[in-house]
Parts: structure tokens; sequence; C-alpha cells
């Protein structure tokens, strides 16, 4: 390839090297074997494969409304392939007359059968090879210079050509291939780009998928043995203040659950070496208050504690409630965020390095380089997920040795994901909600019984309740929401008159102070309806409030439903969590909502948001590369993932360095996903 195409390639899709060729796998196959008869396309039809010969190229419309139009037909019938974009570089690739394999989505217009902006690639002696043909995904600019998917194929066809077995040696130790029967490397690089059947694919596919999950599995597993081996303050006596706290201060009792991850919290603190421990609770499990023990734990070892949380709101709840259990024992804890500034921030960073302050509340304030910890020896991180994973390291390097680790989440994370994000935690699990919660009962209802709705709402305020009103994020557009919430607003207005009741709105726009002021209102109980967007999503801890309503339930994902509905029902009282939609929902939206209907179980909920989204999108790390894996889906390929698990762990049980001479090819592929992925940086 000449030198600008080839920097056109290493631009658009990062390949520079024969490697990163073979890497570029195709995520389709022509099979000419499949072939699907014009003639029998029907109701039924989705993604079909047809050949036959182009007729009738022309375009029709203008404007924005301009689209190509071309007929394919075969000995058994014909049908219409539409372009909407790029018409004028497809319609001067094809030519009338010539024969073309076509692969696309089949649509139903009135009867007539249609395929819109379908693969389509030219006929020819070379795809008329038996077996399966590679397609492989280009990029519009590649495309637009002429590098289609045949291209692709012309050049890993002359790669195949070139190489040798040798040229991709294995990687895998052969004790491995015989036990999990994988094929070698040479032979799945090329069963993934030319089959010659789907079995061969699928065995191909199968062995890079072990290979990248097993990879991963083993940089878990690794780090996991070093927290092992990593020294940690050692907290060895339980003291006044976790004492007197337990004794005269505890509100209420703590649950079995509770108690136990206390138990296991002093159990880890307490080796000398460092904590690096998941706690999971649902939504009002009460993990707060393990946290706050945690801390006072570490204040009766000499040491100091901070609680970061992702955002101002969460923080400052931290720092209110921990203050106030705190407050009668004399014990001082600070709040530092982006916010505090001047005198005051000053004040806190002297405390923090001269130890005279214990506690610190915060947001990613806490992690800037100028705040200071004396001796911290232990860092709570309240709802993970929403920091870079790679944060968690930023904390360790103010001391000598790194803090005990304290992660809280209240987003029920699935195992296989567990497996692969959190898999060098050790897990600590609130399986149980304080006594004499009641169940929320949830309920979907359309606009046409709004009326119904806040009468149930005014009564339920009339009781002494609050009730929260919330309005989705439209992410395309800040404003959009804004305005949404606006006109919602006013509508909230109308129904509940402004001489009876109190209204307080929060969104992401707002005044940090004004939030602020706002939010405050609502949690004293001055006012009983809180309309805001989604910034309330997390932690925020109003027990008498009883409903939670969400506008345009379908914009709504299904953790963050889940999210919502538990910032009610943290009181005795019964309550509700109402779904509001439009008449018209899409399948896929009433699926989530009949799911959040049918269960509170957050676990159950998180599953199915997983298998309905994919876990980069729920946990915002595919971008962040924490996770990328060309193959492998941890959903689908949770049975490989367990594999490869246990196969990582007796590894390195084997040879915790892998030292042995049959292991440099791992320790190949180990050093190359380090670069990719910083795994080294995670915790
Ligand atoms: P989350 O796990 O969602 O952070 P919180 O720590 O905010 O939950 O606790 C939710 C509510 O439950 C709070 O009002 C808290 O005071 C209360 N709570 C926590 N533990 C108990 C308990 N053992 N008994 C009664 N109430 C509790
Ligand atoms: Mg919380």
């Amino acid at each position: 390839m000449g030198p600008q195409r080839g920097e056109l390639l290493r631009m658009e899709l990062g390949i520079a090297t024969f490697e990163d060729l073979l890497y570029h796998f195709p995520y389709r196959y022509f099979d000419r074997t499949q072939m699907t008869k014009i003639g029998d396309i029907g109701p039924h039809s989705e993604f079909v494969q047809i050949g036959g010969t182009l007729i009738n190229v022309g375009e029709e419309g203008d404007g924005r409304k301009k689209r190509l139009i071309a007929t394919l037909y075969d000995e058994s019938g014909r049908i219409e392939l539409i372009w909407f974009q790029n018409i004028n570089w497809i319609r001067k690739s094809l030519v009338e007359g010539s024969r073309y394999v076509v692969f696309g989505k089949v649509a139903n217009f009135n009867g007539y059968y249609n395929i819109s902006h379908p693969e389509i690639e030219a006929l020819n002696s070379e795809t008329n090879i038996p077996g399966m043909q590679p397609v492989y995904s280009t990029t519009e600019k590649l495309r637009i210079r002429g590098i289609t998917n045949r291209s692709f194929a012309k050049l890993t066809q002359a790669l195949f050509e070139k190489i040798r077995q040798h040229d991709i040696p294995e990687l895998l130790p052969a004790e491995l291939l015989g036990r999990y029967r994988l094929c070698n490397r040479y032979q799945a690089m090329l069963w993934l780009h030319y089959p010659d059947t789907e079995l061969h694919a699928e065995m191909a596919r199968h062995r890079m998928k072990w290979e990248e999950l097993f990879v991963s599995q083993l940089l878990i597993a690794r780090l996991r043995l070093q927290h092992t081996v990593q020294p940690g303050w050692r907290f060895d006596t339980v003291g006044p203040h976790f004492n007197d706290f337990f004794n005269k201060y505890l509100p209420f009792q703590l649950t079995d659950a509770q108690k136990r991850v206390l138990r296991e919290i002093r159990q880890d603190t307490a080796t000398g070496k460092q904590m690096n421990r998941l706690l999971q609770g649902d939504v009002g499990s009460g993990k707060t208050i393990v946290a706050l023990m945690s801390m006072l734990l570490a204040m009766d070892n000499g040491f100091q504690a901070c609680i970061m949380a992702p955002t101002e709101i969460l923080a400052t709840q931290h720092y209110n409630g921990i203050s106030g259990l705190l407050e009668e024992m004399g014990i001082p804890i600070k709040l530092l965020t982006g916010n505090v500034k001047g005198k005051e921030r000053k004040a806190i960073l002297a405390g923090l390095a001269d130890g005279s302050l214990p506690f610190v509340a915060g947001t990613h304030a806490l992690i800037e380089d100028t705040v200071v910890f004396q001796n911290l020896g232990l860092a709570v991180i309240d709802e993970q997920h929403r920091f870079g994973v790679g944060q968690r390291a930023k904390l360790w390097k103010k001391n000598e040795l790194p803090p005990h680790v304290l992660v809280m989440t209240a987003t029920p994370i699935p195992r296989t994901l567990a497996m692969t994000m959190y898999g060098d935690l050790d897990v600590s699990v609130i399986d149980e909600l304080p006594p004499g919660r009641q169940e929320i009962k949830t309920v979907h209802r359309r606009d046409s019984s709004r009326a119904q709705v806040m009468q149930f709402m005014k009564a339920e305020i009339e009781k002494g309740r609050q009730a929260y009103i919330v309005y989705p994020l439209i992410e395309e557009s800040e404003k959009l929401d804004l305005e949404s919430l606006m006109a919602g607003y006013e509508q909230v207005k109308m129904w509940f008159a402004e001489d009876k009741y109190k209204i307080a709105m929060v969104h992401g726009r707002m005044e940090p102070a004004l939030k602020e002021r706002n939010m405050k209102r609502f949690v004293s109980g001055e006012a009983q309806i809180l309309v805001a967007t989604t910034v309330i999503e997390v932690g925020v801890n109003v027990p008498n409030a009883t409903v939670m309503l969400l506008e345009s339930a379908e914009r709504f994902g299904l953790s963050q439903m889940h999210q919502l509905r538990g910032r009610v029902g943290r009181g005795g009282e019964q309550s509700y969590c109402i779904l509001m939609t439009g008449s018209k929902v899409s399948d896929e939206s009433l699926k989530r909502i009949n799911i959040m209907v049918s269960t509170t179980d957050g676990f159950k909920i998180a599953e199915e948001d997983l298998a309905m989204r994919g876990p980069g999108d729920m946990y915002g790390t595919r971008q962040s590369g924490e996770m990328k894996f060309r193959l492998a889906d941890i959903v689908q390929d949770s049975g490989i993932l367990e594999e490869t698990r246990v196969a990582a762990q007796q590894l390195l049980a084997e040879d915790p360095r892998l030292a042995a001479p049959q292991y440099q090819g791992i320790r190949y592929l180990l050093g190359q996903q380090k670069e990719q992925s910083h795994w080294g940086k995670i915790s």
C-alpha cells in the first residue's frame, strides 16, 4: 500500500503493521452457500444475502429527500435497493447490468420489499471462490478513498500468502491448548479471516476470545496477588471512638449484614496488609454507617480517614450525615469540594497536613495535589463507577503506605462484570435492608391518568409525606433538558397551588449554591415536592419521601430507574414509584418498565441492564479502555470467562511470576494488554 493510503489506514483504524491487520477481524462472512433467492423474501425475512443483476440505477427526490434507487433481480424476483447518504460516490461505484452480492436488512414498504444502505459488492471470479469470504468493517473516509471491504480482503489474502505458521507463533502453552481444546494461534488467525465453514470460524473465535479473557483474568489475578502482599497499616485496636459510638450514639441496631461487613473490615485492616474491599449494598441498605464506623476504627488507631463521593451533593450529604452523627462525640469532620475556597480551604488543608483534622468528606477535590494528609489510613470511595477507575490510585501517593480502601457501590454488579472490573477486590455484600422497610410499590401510568396520579400525590402529601418528580436527561441537549424541566415545573405548579404546597427545584445547570439551598429546603421538609433532573440520582437521603414520580420514564435506563426508586422507601412508610409515559412506548422501553414493575431486586435489574445495554455503556469503561475486548463479550461469553478465571488462578498458583520458559508467550500478551489498558493503575 502506498504511503498516503497507509497513513489513512493508520489514522482511521489504527492499522500500521501486519499484526494490526491480522487483528482487524472480519465481523461477518459472505457464505456462498447461504444465498437467499430474492423471490423467497417475505414478511419473516430480516437480514438476507442475495445475488443478482443490478438495473435501473437512478436518483429520486431532491434536496434533503434525495435518494439513490436501484433494482437487483435474479431468476426468482426483484427487489429495490435504496441509499439516502453518500449518493454520489455510491452511484459512481455501481455498474448497471453487472452482477452483485448484496447483504442487508429487509424492510417491507406497503407489500414491496426493499433494502436500504445494503452492503454491496461486485460478484466476480474472486467472490465466486467457494468457502466463506470475510466482510471487514471500514470507514466512510476509507471507502471514499477506495479502501473497501474488497481492498481489505486483498490485503489479508496477500498477507496469508506471505506468512507461514511460524510467523504467528503459539503464545499459550500446549498444555492449556490441550486441556481447553483450543486451536492453535495461526489456525485461529487464518480461520478468523478465511474459514472453510462456520464451524471453523466458531472455533477460531472461541480460541481468540479465550485468549483475550484469559489475559484479562491473569492481570486481575496478579493485581490481586499484589494486593495480598502489599503492606498496609495495621489497625490492631478497636478503641474508644468506635466503642463509644457503638454503645452510646448509634441511632439504631445494626443489621446482621452490617455487622458482618464491619467484622470483615476489621479483619482485613488488622492483617498488616492493605485492604482493598468493595462494599456492595443495594440503595438504602445502610452503607454510610459502615463507612463511618470504619473511619472511627482508623481514628482509634491514630489515622486519618476520608470519604470521597462523585458529586458535590453527595459529598455534602455524607458530610452532613456524618457530622450529625459525630456532633455529640466532638469529633471534627470537614467538607472539601471545589467550591471550598480561600481561608476555609487553607484551614482544611493545614488540618489535614498536620493531622489535627481526623476526617474529611469531599469530591475529586480530595485527590488534587495540594491535598496532603499527615497519615491517611482509610479512604472510603462512594459510588466508584462514577470515578475513573484509575483515580483510586491517586490517594495512594500521599503516604508511605497506601491507605486501606473501601469502595462502596449501590449498583449491584453482576457477577461476570465484577470478575472483570473488580476482580482484584475482596467483596462484601450488605444483602439485608434495615428492618421495617416495606417493598416499594411500582406502577406504570400513562399520561391519560395524570389527574389520578396527581390526586394520589396530594393525598400522600396530606399525610405529611414528600414527593420527588424527576425529568430525564435528554443527552443531546442540556438546553432541551432545562426546557422540559421548566415546562414540567410549570405544570407541577398548576396541579399544586403555591399557597398550599412548597415546591423546590434542582438541576445540573443551577448555581451550586442555589442548588444546595433548594435541596436543603426539601431535605429539611420545608418543601414537599422536589422537581429535579437526574442530579439526585445517587445517594440523596430523605426518609420522609414516599413518592418517586418519573416523568417520561421510557427515557430512563434500568439502573437509573432503580437508583431513583431507591430515593423513596427509606423510612418506615409504604412508598411508591410511579413510571409515567406517553401512550406510545417502544417495546424496549416497555420491557424496562415491566422489569421495574415486577421486581425491586437490584441484582436482577443489573443483570437485565447488562444484557440489554452491554457493560461499557453501564459503567463508562468502554471509552476509557479498561476492558476492551476485540471479540469477547463478557455477558455472552460468561462461560469462557469462568473457565479462564480458573485457569488464570491455577497458573499463578503454580508459577506466580510466570517465569517458566513455556510462559514466555503469555508474558508477551500481558505486556501488550497492559500497555493498552493501563491495568496497572487501576487500584
Ligand atoms: P445507602 O446504603 O443507600 O447509602 P444509607 O447509608 O444512606 O444507605 O442508609 C439509608 C437509611 O437507612 C438511612 O436513613 C440510615 O440512617 C438508615 N439505616 C441504616 N442502617 C440502619 C439500621 N441498621 N437500622 C435502621 N436504619 C438504618
Ligand atoms: Mg449512600
